[in-house]
C-alpha cells in the first residue's frame, strides 16, 4: 500500500519492484504490521518524507527469507522491525547512548519502505527477536505503541499516580505495564468517549472520565497521547507538584499559553521521541512477564485505508493491525 503524495489515500500498487537484501540487510516477508497514529501524521503530510511515494508502516512482524553479507539473522526467524530503522553510530546522541536523538537516523516507514506490504528489507541490526508467546497479530503493536509508551513511562520516574491522555492502542499497553509496576492508573478521555473509557476500566485503570475536566486526586505524571496541545496544559492543571507531563506523540497541535502558576513547583512538560535499542529490548524482555495482552482489530493490507480511517474517528478498542495473509482475519 503506497502513499503516492500526502494528502491522499495509500494505493494498492502490485508493481513495486523487490529489493534484494543488501550488506547488512534481510528481506523479510510481512505478516502483519500495526497501524500507528503517526502512519496518519504521515498520511496526511504533517510529517514530511524526503522522496515519494512511500510505504508506510513501523510495527512490522514477519520472517526472514533471506540474509545479505553480514546480516546477523538467520533464515526463518521472526522479527520485529520498529520505527527506529538505521542511525550513523556516529554523532553526539548515538555516542551518549540516545540514538533515538540520532541526527542521521532514518525511520521505517518513512525514510525507509515500510511494513504495509506483503515484503520489506531491513538493517538486521535494528530488526528484534519477538517473544514466542505472543501471534503476529498480538505481538504487532508492542512495536511501536508498546515502545514509545514504555519510553515515555520511564520517563515518569516512580509516578505513583498517572494519568494517560487519550487511551488508544499505546494507553492500552502502558496501562498494564505500570499497574504491573504498582502504580495507580487513571484514563482521561474525550467526555463522550464512554466506550475507551468503559475499555480503560476493563484494563485495570482506577478511574476513566473526562480529559478537559479533574481526576479524582491530583497525578504524579501524565503521559499525553492524543494529538491535541489543548491536553498539555489541562494535563499540566491536573499535576500534582513536582510531577512531569509527558507528551509521547511525534506531532501535536499548538499548546494553548497558560498561567505561570500552572507550572511553578517545579512541575514540568517534555516529550518523548523514538526509540533507542534498548527500549526495544528491555520491553519485549518485560511484556510477557506482565503479561501484557493487546486488543486487536484485523485488517486485510488492502484495506489499510480502512484501518486508518477508523483509528483516526478511535472507532476501534486497542489497535488496528493490518495483516497479509487471509488465514490471520479468521
Ligand atoms: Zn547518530
Ligand atoms: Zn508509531
Amino acid at each position: 500500500m503506497v502513499l503516492d503524495t500526502p494528502g491522499t489515500s495509500l494505493r494498492l500498487a502490485h508493481d513495486v519492484a523487490e529489493r534484494e537484501p543488501g550488506p547488512g540487510e534481510v528481506l523479510v516477508d510481512v505478516h502483519a504490521c500495526g497501524v500507528c497514529r503517526t502512519d496518519l501524521h504521515i498520511r496526511d503530510g504533517e510529517l514530511r518524507a524526503d522522496r515519494y511515494p512511500l510505504i508506510p508502516g513501523h510495527q512490522v512482524v514477519g520472517t526472514v527469507l533471506a540474509a545479505g553479507d553480514a546480516a546477523e539473522l538467520e533464515p526463518g526467524a521472526r522479527i520485529g522491525i520498529p520505527w527506529l530503522g538505521w542511525t550513523d553510530g556516529d554523532c553526539r546522541y548515538c555516542r551518549s547512548g540516545r540514538e533515538n536523538l540520532c541526527v542521521g537516523a532514518r525511520f521505517t516507514g518513512l525514510d525507509i519502505d515500510g511494513g504495509y506490504a506483503t515484503r520489506t528489507t531491513a538493517d538486521a541490526r535494528y530488526c528484534f527477536p519477538l517473544p514466542a508467546g505472543y501471534g503476529d497479530l498480538e505481538v504487532a503493536p508492542l512495536l511501536c505503541a508498546g515502545l514509545i509508551g514504555h519510553r515515555a513511562l520511564g520517563l515518569t520516574g516512580d509516578a505513583e499516580r498517572l494519568g494517560l491522555y487519550g487511551f488508544g492502542s499505546s494507553a492500552h499497553i502502558v496501562c498494564q505495564v505500570a499497574l504491573h509496576q504498582g502504580r495507580r492508573v487513571f484514563a482521561l478521555t474525550r467526555a463522550e468517549d464512554t466506550a475507551s473509557q468503559a475499555f480503560a476500566r476493563s484494563l485495570g485503570c482506577e478511574w476513566a472520565g473526562d480529559a478537559m475536566g479533574r481526576a479524582p486526586e491530583e497525578l504524579d505524571a501524565a503521559i499525553v497521547f492524543a494529538p491535541v496541545g489543548a491536553l498539555v496544559p489541562a494535563a499540566l492543571r491536573a499535576l500534582a507538584p513536582g510531577g512531569v507531563v509527558v507528551c509521547a506523540g511525534i506531532h501535536m497541535s499548538d499548546i494553548p499559553s497558560f498561567p505561570y502558576a500552572d507550572l511553578w513547583r517545579e512541575r514540568s512538560i517534555r516529550s518523548v521521541a523514538n526509540l533507542t535499542r534498548a527500549d526495544a529490548r528491555e520491553l519485549l524482555d518485560l511484556a510477557p512477564r506482565v503479561p501484557v495482552r493487546t486488543h486487536v482489530t484485523a485488517y486485510a493490507l488492502e484495506r489499510a485505508n480502512d484501518a486508518l480511517a477508523d483509528v483516526r474517528a478511535g472507532r476501534l478498542e486497542g489497535a488496528a493491525v493490518v495483516v497479509t495473509r487471509r488465514t490471520a482475519l479468521q
